[in-house]
């Protein structure tokens, strides 16, 4: 049973750990400052957390000063102990990482899946689970949390999804089926853009910007906002959803099954289909070959122009509706590069309302296809840094 004291010790403990994560090591005298505890309260906490081996004592070798003279030797989150796996389903391939508390990738993977006569994602996904989630039971490992990162609206309860109009799995079935492949593990489901956007503004392209924009390039197009460094979810978590507003050709079919839709415009089936080429394992070798095709071949270079075109123009209401300082694309988008990014640049020129609105800088994701997988870890910690799971040795669960 949780008692009052049991939540607030956790609360105290989550604090000392986001202050470790987001400020860098400190010593007890710098941790109680910043978290405005009582010195003895931060010690039992670092002494509690050094038990569990979520942090290291002296990490960097240099004591210093603490706040009356004494010698203080800083604490640092221990890499490896503490782990978040994250997960990417999408329609044609699955990507993987683990990460650290201290914010080291561990291990990551990329495999294609859905292709005609492979085998369907969701298989390949509950096996990468199971490789990368083993990382968790390596010795002084634990991992304290999954999220699989999805195409699709998920609910606010964060497991059931709600609609995924290219990717047959609904429900929380996948939520359940994951659970049994990762034992104790607790696992959410988010969406990929919001997943994609999070790790951009925490490791990418988007570090340090406070209003940024994300736009996925895969078969779907989906947006993550950020305002003020955080994700907008909406009122039901289904902000973002943009690869359905009606831009582009309007004759276009999409994957929902209307008309018109951004994504029948400037997804990648419909780039594939606007320069004649197949689809090959991953998005990014798809996109690398069209590049590489463009190269050489001015036609290439005039449908992706188009591509670009109709990107500005959808960019251009977003800009319109969000004003982001910058917009970060990703997926297909980077190896394409600016063969559709200088299309768009002067789409959005023509079509921004006034010279007095600025024109937002758009730039290349910098963390490629792993964006949604590192994304969804870095969410795996939010239980943990909210003060919800239980530190004590052994226990991982959420309460
Ligand atoms: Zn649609």
């Amino acid at each position: 049973m949780t008692t009052g004291t049991d939540q607030l010790r956790r609360a105290n403990t989550a604090s000392v750990l986001r202050s470790l994560r987001r400020r860098g090591p400190a010593t007890r005298a710098e941790l109680a400052q910043r978290t405005g505890l009582a010195k003895a309260t931060v010690g039992a906490i670092v002494s509690a957390l050094e038990t569990e081996g979520a942090v290291v004592e002296g990490a960097d070798g240099a004591p210093r000063n603490g706040a009356r003279g004494r010698p203080g030797r800083p604490v640092a989150l221990r890499g490896g102990s503490l782990l978040g796996l994250g997960l990417e389903l999408n329609v044609d391939y699955v990507s993987a990482a683990v990460l650290d508390l201290a914010g080291e990738v561990v291990a990551s993977a990329s495999r294609p899946a859905g292709q005609v006569g492979g085998p369907d994602p969701e298989s390949v996904l509950l096996s990468l689970a199971g490789e990368l989630g083993a990382a968790g039971l390596a010795p002084g490992g634990r991992l304290v949390g999954a999220t699989v990162a999805v195409p699709a609206l998920v609910r606010d309860d964060d497991r059931t999804i709600a609609w995924a109009p290219n990717l047959d799995v609904r429900g929380a079935g996948l939520a359940d089926r994951l659970e049994r492949v990762l034992p104790g593990c607790p696992v959410r489901i988010s969406n990929d853009a919001n997943c994609a956007a999070y790790a951009e503004a925490h490791h990418g392209a988007a570090v340090g910007v406070g209003h940024a924009l994300y736009l996925t390039g895969t078969v779907g197009i989906g947006a993550g906002i950020i305002a003020d460094g955080r994700l907008v979810p909406g009122g039901a978590g289904f902000a973002g959803e943009v690869g359905h507003m009606p831009v582009g050709n309007p004759e276009a079919c999409c994957g929902c099954g209307r008309r018109g839709c951004w994504e029948a415009s400037i997804g990648l089936h419909a780039v594939l289909a606007a320069v004649g080429l197949p689809e090959l394992d991953t998005p990014d070798e798809t996109a690398r070959a069209v590049a590489a095709r463009a190269a050489s071949d001015p036609v290439t270079r005039d449908r992706l122009a188009a591509v670009g075109r109709d990107l500005g123009l959808g960019l251009a209401t977003l800009a319109s509706v969000l004003d982001p300082e910058v917009v970060v694309l990703g997926g297909y988008f980077v190896p394409l590069g600016e063969l559709v990014l200088g299309p768009a640049r002067r789409m959005l020129d023509e079509r921004l309302v006034s010279s007095a609105q600025v024109r937002p800088e758009l730039r290349l994701s910098t963390l490629g296809i792993g964006a949604a997988a590192l994304g969804a870890a870095e969410q795996s910690f939010a239980h943990v840094l909210a003060g919800d799971v239980e530190l004590g040795p052994g226990s991982a669960h959420a309460s």
